[in-house]
């Protein structure tokens, strides 16, 4: 099952990814957990990202797509995979079907979560994150103990662009240079719209439903 979570920052991509992963057995690949441990790390690639991250920006294309390309040859992406945050340009989009052409593992679909900008804001303004990669909201999906990892019991901690004015701007950069992805897959006849209003459960259940037909 090869499948690729599309929609803005704080439409639950990560939350559902998780989830899913555990599901069906396929590997969640979130370039933006992949960035975050290499900045905790202090890697070459940490620094290079970092002055983007902080800012709300894209990270380069080009570091991206290598990013991904090693990844997607990974040997736990043999069953599938769970893409969550990549694509994000139309260069990244192109790079990323030669990559899958090149692998032979070519996408079934691009779900497309679809949620109202002021909730996305409500969303990433109360997010608290795990190292670990799990992901908690104060108000709509608080941990069992506060500030602590259900999953690993690490403290959790705020991301740094989690932040009103950054939250914006990554608002911003996703409607210019991301939001154009929906036509170009719709146009390939991969897209698949689905309500992330609605609760955690309720987006999950409409997911499975549309990768039950790729099983
Ligand atoms: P993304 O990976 O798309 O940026 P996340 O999965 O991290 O988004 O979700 C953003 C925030 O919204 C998190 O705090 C998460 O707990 C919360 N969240 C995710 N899905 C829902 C939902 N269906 N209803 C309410 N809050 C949600
Ligand atoms: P995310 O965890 O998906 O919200 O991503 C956090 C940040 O990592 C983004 O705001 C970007 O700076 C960077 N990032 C993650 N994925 C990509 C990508 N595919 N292309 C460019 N930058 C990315």
């Amino acid at each position: 099952m090869n499948i690729a979570l599309f929609g803005p920052p704080g439409a639950g991509k990560g939350t559902q990814a998780k989830e899913l992963s555990n599901h069906y057995k396929i590997p969640h690949i979130s370039t933006g957990d992949i960035l975050r441990a290499n900045v905790r790390d202090g890697t070459e690639l940490g620094l290079k990202a970092k002055k983007y991250m902080d800012k709300g920006e894209l990270v380069p294309d080009e570091v991206l797509i290598g990013l991904i390309r090693n990844r997607l040859t990974e040997p736990d992406c043999g069953q599938g995979y769970l893409l969550d945050g990549y694509p994000r340009t139309i260069p990244q989009a192109d790079a990323l079907s030669d990559i899958l052409q090149d692998i032979k593992k070519p996408l079934d679909a691009v779900i497309n979560i679809e949620v109202s900008d002021e909730e996305l804001v409500k969303r990433l303004s109360g997010r608290r994150s795990c190292s670990c990669g799990e992901s908690y909201h104060i108000m709509f999906n608080p941990p069992d103990k506060e500030g602590i990892c259900d999953s690993c019991g690490a403290e959790l901690y705020q991301r740094d662009d989690d932040r009103e004015d950054v939250i914006r701007q990554r608002l911003a950069v996703y409607n210019e240079k991301t939001k154009p992805l929906i036509d170009y897959y719709d146009n390939a006849g991969l897209l698949v719209n689905v309500d992330g209003s609605g609760t955690v459960e309720a987006v999950f259940e409409d997911i499975c439903r549309i990768m039950d037909q790729f099983k």
